[in-house]
């Protein structure tokens, strides 16, 4: 005889990027195991094959993480937060206080308690020019937000200090490559059609003027976030704080 299986709820919820409504189910006992053999490995590559598997997991296949942007990933990771833990999330504050004015910061952590399911994403609604880099009269490059691998790339290039660093960045950057449009026949080319090797060898023909437009690019990344008040419960200070990025949002 074979065990049933259970039926997990599931809740509906609004893509960001799109404003798609689409199905989840909370993570379960299987989720949870991922997610903790993912926090207690060093190697960035498992946290992100974590994330992807749970969102995939979750959404039954219907959201591919290569494919939608990183806050998109970001906002249902706090909606899946919410419906399997719960609404109330209490991230530690550091106190940077000091309340003496003797140089001595306050230093203690208070839990600030926020509402996950009050979370925006800001920064949607950029203008559709930020979108779109001139290279020639001949071309014109159209970009995609950074997904959730984009992101794990520029940490890789953040968190290597030697030649690796570089690569990654650049990779990052190819990343962001969505399709050429060619004036001249009117052709368009899907970079997802390409190679990395191809990708780089085309990034590294560009001007320099181009790569410091794409490199800005990476500065309107939307994402979740909400400025909340709360006070110190050491030394009563009256803080005023923007909690950025899913790990703000997460205790
Ligand atoms: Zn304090």
């Amino acid at each position: 005889m074979k065990l049933p299986t259970l039926d997990a709820h599931t809740f509906s919820c609004t893509l960001p990027s799109s404003g798609k409504n689409i199905t989840m189910r909370p993570y379960l006992v299987r989720e949870e195991k991922l997610l903790l053999m993912a926090q207690a490995s060093d190697n960035y590559d498992d946290h992100v094959s974590a994330i992807a598997q749970i969102i995939t997991n979750c959404t039954n296949g219907e959201i591919n993480p290569k494919q939608v942007p990183y806050f998109d990933i970001e906002y249902l990771l706090l909606q899946l937060r919410s419906h399997s833990v719960g609404e109330i999330s209490s991230p530690l504050y550091v106190c940077h206080n000091k309340p003496n004015k003797d140089e001595v910061e306050c230093g203690h952590q208070t839990p600030v308690k926020v509402n996950l399911t009050e979370i925006p994403v800001t920064g949607l609604n950029q203008p559709a020019e930020k979108f779109v880099i001139k290279l020639s009269d001949q071309y014109t490059l159209h970009l995609r937000y950074p997904t959730v691998y984009t992101v794990h790339k520029l940490t890789m290039a953040v968190v290597n200090k030697n030649v690796m660093s570089h690569n990654f960045f650049m990779e990052a950057i190819c990343d962001l490559f969505a399709t050429l449009e060619s004036h001249v026949d009117g052709k368009i080319y899907e970079f997802e059609e390409f190679t990395t090797v191809e990708k780089m060898e085309f990034l590294e023909s560009l001007s320099t003027r181009n790569y410091e437009e794409l490199v800005k690019f990476l500065d309107i990344m939307p994402t979740v976030e909400k400025s909340i008040q709360f006070t110190c419960e050491k030394c009563q200070f009256e803080h005023s704080i923007t909690l950025t990025g899913v790990t703000d949002f997460l205790d």
